[in-house]
């Protein structure tokens, strides 16, 4: 098993590409602990995968520093950390207001500062660490309604590569994972027509499936990608060349 014992911490884990992730971590031998904020839904997965789960909302400081302190508390160290929450308030610019601006930011990029600043210390006391950042193609190559999304998940990738920088010499390792479009509750709220059109530029021809993202991650995870830092591993069917 590539995780054994490792304590694993992954943000937005009730469903979708997250709980692909605490998935494979638990049957690679991971003390997994996921976190939502839906507490019916988090309990739900948690029983169904053998992980454990805690209610915050990732965006707030201060839940993320009491989430991080109970869990150090209870299990002594997290080994892992995959920033995997996320949300879409789609719309041109134009008419997007203030909020859906702010609570995309909020969810999506704030959150990363929330969690990394909680675990530096710990990570760098522990002289190991993996961080995994789950960013978007769209922060690549940008999508017309999503200057929000896109800006959080552009943000996500600067963020990653200067932390890499900060904790390198310590042996912690910060990448990113770019998912091209993905099945989960997220895309199905894209129309027939906008996922006929992603699938012309997609050069494998089909939506991803959330395990193959959980495969990447477990890559970053473990051992085997000990000498990779500050990059971003883009899983998308061939999209971005
Ligand atoms: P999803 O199915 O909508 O799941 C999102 C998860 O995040 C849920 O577990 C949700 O649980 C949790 N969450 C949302 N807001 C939260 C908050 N404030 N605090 C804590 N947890 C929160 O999304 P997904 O499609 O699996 O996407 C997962 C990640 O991959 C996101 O970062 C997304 O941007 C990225 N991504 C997805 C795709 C795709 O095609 N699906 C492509 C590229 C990148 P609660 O609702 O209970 O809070």
């Amino acid at each position: 098993m590539l995780l054994e014992n490792k304590v694993a911490l992954i943000t937005g884990a009730s469903r979708g590409i997250g709980k692909s992730i605490a998935t494979l971590f638990a049957k690679e031998g991971a003390r997994v602990i996921i976190v939502a904020t839906n507490e019916e839904k988090a309990k739900q997965t948690a029983e169904e995968i053998g992980a454990s789960y805690r209610i915050a909302d990732v965006s707030k400081k201060g839940e993320v520093d009491q989430l991080v302190a109970n869990i150090l508390a209870e299990y002594g160290s997290i080994d892992i950390l995959v920033n995997n929450a996320g949300i879409t308030r789609d719309g041109l610019l134009m008419k997007m207001s203030e909020k859906d601006y702010d609570d995309v930011l909020a969810v999506n990029l704030k959150s990363v500062y929330n969690t990394c600043q909680a675990l530096t210390r710990p990570f760098l006391k522990a002289r190991k660490g993996k961080i995994i950042n789950i960013s978007s193609v769209i922060g690549l190559m940008g999508n017309a309604g999503q200057t929000n999304y896109a800006a959080s998940k552009a943000g996500m990738m600067g963020f990653s590569k200067s932390l890499a920088l900060e904790l390198g010499s310590r042996g912690i390792n910060v990448n990113c994972i770019a998912p091209g479009f993905i099945e989960t509750d997220m895309t199905n709220a894209l129309t027939e027509e906008q996922k006929t059109a992603i699938m012309q530029k997609v050069p494998l021809q089909r939506l991803g499936r959330a395990e193959e993202i959980a495969a990447a991650a477990l890559f970053l995870a473990s051992a085997h990608s000990d000498y990779i830092t500050g990059q971003t591993l883009t899983v998308d069917g061939g999209m971005v060349m």
